[in-house]
């Protein structure tokens, strides 16, 4: 859907400014994201049409960085969030550098739930 620019105004403004997922400020080029992808899967596709135009709406849409928009895609927010907290099995498996590192102690990893800007703010109000 085109925003008019107050409620682009008003959806960059949903977390003050910052992205609904990793809580980074948005800058200026910040993305509208479909919480709740109106395709789903389509890498490589040629688009055709929308699996779920209802899907496009205000009330569907995050304040996003892009690295995030980009990265999210149009998975699932728990198919997304599964794929950010399996990254270290990932690096252990598929890079020597990462591997590297770690036995030099360059790197110190944190496993741990990833827990959305969104989310943290919710809690934090109560919600
Ligand atoms: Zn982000």
């Amino acid at each position: 859907m085109k925003l008019t620019k107050p409620q682009r105004e008003a959806l960059r403004m949903k977390f003050g400014g910052l992205c609904a997922y990793c809580g980074n400020p948005l800058g200026d080029r910040w993305h509208a994201d479909h919480f709740e992808a109106v395709r789903r899967n389509d890498w490589g596709k040629v688009p055709g049409p929308p699996e779920h135009p209802e899907r496009d709406r205000l009330d569907n849409l995050m304040p996003a960085c892009a690295p995030c928009n980009i990265d999210k895609h149009s998975m699932k927010l728990e198919d997304w969030r599964g794929q950010m907290e399996r990254s270290h099995d990932v690096l252990h498996r598929d890079n020597g550098t990462y591997r590297r590192m770690l036995r030099y102690g360059l790197v110190l990893e944190a496993r741990r739930p990833i827990v959305f800007h969104f989310e943290r703010s919710a809690m934090r109000a109560g919600a």
